[in-house]
């Protein structure tokens, strides 16, 4: 399987996606919202791009749909609910359905309520595990529940699903905020020692060459995976008195989302 992260350079900070079979050159795009770029990327490859995938609604994941159909005549794949909110699906996703990709590439559906309440994740069927996470989960980060989403799913996404991945699964998200998020991180955690590090070594980084996480990196700096640590409990204590001393993941999850929505 190759992935190819195209670098939208965006004020949105979007990052697209071409997925593509080696043995074929048969690709899907997620959210090719710079189309444009996208099929130059595979022209310059010789790649074909048969399919396209929307993550979940949101213009800044399906405003490049059109063109790109257009170009290519590519099927166009969504979450099953999606169909009201984002015209011309030909393929409904359900969790669990596989999306084939030439020969070699097979994608197993996450439905991922949250963000919106109809947005799907896609996890690689290969050695190394990939995760393509739209709007769920950010390096270092998740996603808000402003328009159409609701934290406590998306807590039961996380914990329910994500964290259950294999650490070795390396990570895909749909907008680059890392630097961002690390800086939410070390504001909740000020001794995180691996977010420090990590900060310095993204400070400077070029999006068009990101750096790649893993699952268990995110389980280092990322707060949303971090909801039993006392440093992170007793912050929270400081602004949210009524917490109790020992909360449940749930209620962490829930205060953390709050606080990044005015942070
Ligand atoms: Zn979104
Ligand atoms: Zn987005």
């Amino acid at each position: 399987m190759i992935v190819e992260q195209i670098w939208t350079a965006n004020a949105y900070r979007n990052f697209n996606y071409l997925i593509v079979c080696p043995e074929t050159g048969e690709a899907m795009a997620i959210d090719p919202l710079d189309a444009k770029k996208c099929l130059a990327r595979a022209k310059e490859n010789g790649w074909n791009i048969t399919q396209v995938l929307n993550t979940h609604e949101h213009g800044d994941h399906t405003g490049g749909n059109r063109a790109m159909i257009e170009a290519t005549g590519a099927k166009l794949l969504a979450h099953k609910n999606a169909k009201a909110a984002i015209p011309g699906i030909d393929r409904g996703l359900d969790a669990g359905d596989i999306i084939k990709i030439g020969k070699s590439v097979e994608l197993e559906t996450l439905d991922t309520p949250g963000h919106t309440m109809s947005h799907v994740c896609l996890l690689s069927h290969t050695d190394t595990p990939a995760l393509f996470c739209g709007d769920t989960l950010f390096n270092a980060g998740a996603g808000n529940c402003h328009n159409g989403g609701h934290p406590n799913e998306l807590y039961m996404t996380f914990a329910n699903q994500l964290a259950k991945l294999a650490d070795n699964t390396r990570i895909y998200p749909g907008h680059d905020y890392i630097e961002n998020n690390l800086r939410f991180t070390l504001d909740r955690e000020p001794g995180n020692e691996e977010a420090k590090k990590l900060l310095e070594r993204i400070s400077d980084q070029d999006p068009a060459h990101a750096l790649v996480s893993t699952l268990a990196m995110e389980k280092q700096v990322n707060s949303f995976f971090r909801l039993h640590n006392p440093v992170i409990i007793s912050r929270l204590r400081e602004t949210f008195p009524d917490l109790p001393e020992n909360p449940d993941a749930r209620t962490v999850f829930l205060k953390l989302r709050e606080l990044r929505n005015s942070w």
